[in-house]
């Protein structure tokens, strides 16, 4: 029997493959034996007990925390010709030991290169240097509010759809003032990248800006962790900011936030599609090992044609999400003109591909599939978490369109 699903194609660089192997020795040594021993603690409802410290500790010693900070702060340097295509390489293999620690790191990455892009020589050493010292030191980065996140994605271009939260420049500090929900690592996060409007008179594209808010700023609250149905040892959270004070040059991007975010929204979805590929492979392989064990009318159950024909389909939606997202993490790689499309493109696509795959799993577990001690239900929930992340997949097809027809694409938001 073979059951493995395998994301080198034989064109990986040595230090890719190099960096492949050591997490798949993480992920099969730390990170699922880890989730194996006690399914039911990801149901722990103090967010603080559920994650084992080891598994950032080992995490951090194979090198996998510290994904985009630059080498001369301890980092692991990437070549940038092929960092997306890296990322997305490392953040699948970690997904199929668990999600939400993958989601945990992978904010963490994100964070690092928009820090490393953006933040002044000084605020760099100061928090690389905090970051590197601590396993359990996690990023986050604050865009969603209560009134929604849609039009931040579109965007809705216009002063009435700015964000609620608010900052002003006052006497060498910046003060910040807000809600923001739904984000990820929030809960435990050390540090924060927060987005705020600078300039009510224009759009957000023109208006927001972005800061670097460490935790224990006086005026910085995290109010609760939200008990999310998936990826659940990625603790989601709430922050408010009442009368937050950060010195001036905590500023990451005065007004034009938005757009320096690409930086990291680009490489951003194509972890999300490779976090959500790495789930897929996950149920693959166990229902690959499952249909080969169990036997039903008289014979194993691979060799029943109607479970053939699933798992047949299970692989191949596979294939198809890794070899879209092969393309599009090339394309941000090599900044192709079509990257944007491409990597909505491979996000929305494996979103619902997967989640396909994951029932499929559930289908051939029959009753074992329901069963916490199974694990098989989880990764149905852990998908099922995917179709909102980075933009809602409806979202994300308007962006797709509004890509490759720039001209007659409408705007999908405000009076028709
Ligand atoms: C697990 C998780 C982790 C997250 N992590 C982060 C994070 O780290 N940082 C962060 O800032 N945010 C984070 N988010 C927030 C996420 O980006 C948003 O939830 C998502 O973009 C949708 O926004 P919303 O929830 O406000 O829904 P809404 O924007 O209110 O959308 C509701 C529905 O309306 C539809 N809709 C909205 N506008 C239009 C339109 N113009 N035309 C047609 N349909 C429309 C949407 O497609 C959707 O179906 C996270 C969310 C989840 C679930």
């Amino acid at each position: 029997m073979s059951a493995t699903f395998d994301l080198d194609d034989g064109t990986l660089t040595e230090e890719q493959t190099a960096m492949l192997q050591t997490c798949r020795r993480y992920v099969d040594r730390v990170l699922r034996p880890f989730i194996a021993a006690d399914r039911e603690r990801e149901w722990v409802f103090e967010p603080e007990m559920r994650l084992a410290a080891h598994v950032l500790e080992e995490a951090d010693r194979a090198g996998l925390r510290s994904l985009g900070v630059p080498e001369q702060y301890g980092g692991v340097a990437l070549e940038r010709e092929s960092e997306a295509w890296t990322f997305a390489l490392i953040a699948a293999e970690l997904a199929r030991g668990d999600v939400g620690v993958a989601d945990k790191l992978v904010q963490n990455w994100k964070i690092s290169v928009l820090l490393r892009e953006l933040a002044s020589p000084s605020l760099q050493g100061r928090w690389f240097s905090r970051y590197m010292a601590d396993p359990q030191f996690l990023m986050a980065h604050c865009l969603t509010e209560p009134r929604g996140a849609s039009d931040r994605w579109l965007p809705y271009n216009v002063p009435e759809a700015n964000m609620d939260t608010k900052a002003f420049l006052s006497k060498g500090f910046w003060t910040i003032d807000g809600r923001k929900q739904f984000i990820s690592n929030g809960y435990d996060a050390s540090l924060y990248v927060v987005y705020a409007n600078t300039d009510d008179s224009v759009g957000m594209l023109q208006g927001t800006s972005s800061f670097l808010v460490p935790r224990e700023t006086p005026g910085l609250e995290v109010t609760r962790c939200n008990e999310t149905v998936g990826g659940r040892y990625m603790n989601n959270g709430e922050i408010v900011f009442d009368g937050c004070r950060v010195p001036e040059d905590h500023l990451l991007a005065h007004n034009d936030a938005l757009g320096k975010a690409g930086i990291y929204f680009r490489p951003g979805k194509i972890m999300q599609a490779a976090k959500n590929l790495g789930i897929g492979i996950a149920a693959f392989e166990d229902t690959v090992g499952f249909v080969h064990e169990r036997g039903q009318g008289g014979r194993v159950l691979i060799q029943h044609q109607a479970v053939a024909v699933r798992v047949a389909e299970m692989a191949t939606k596979l294939e198809a999400v890794a070899a879209l997202l092969r393309q599009a993490a090339r394309a941000v790689d090599v900044r192709r003109p079509n990257a944007d499309a491409l990597a909505d493109m491979a996000k929305v696509f494996a979103s619902h591909q997967i989640l396909d795959v994951c029932t499929q799993a559930m289908e051939l577990h029959g009753g074992y599939g329901a069963m916490l001690e199974v694990g098989i239900e989880k990764y149905l929930r852990d998908a099922s978490v995917y179709l909102h992340m980075d933009a809602t997949t409806d979202i994300t097809n308007f962006r797709i369109v509004k890509a490759l027809f720039p001209s007659t694409a409408g705007t999908y938001a405000g009076p028709a």
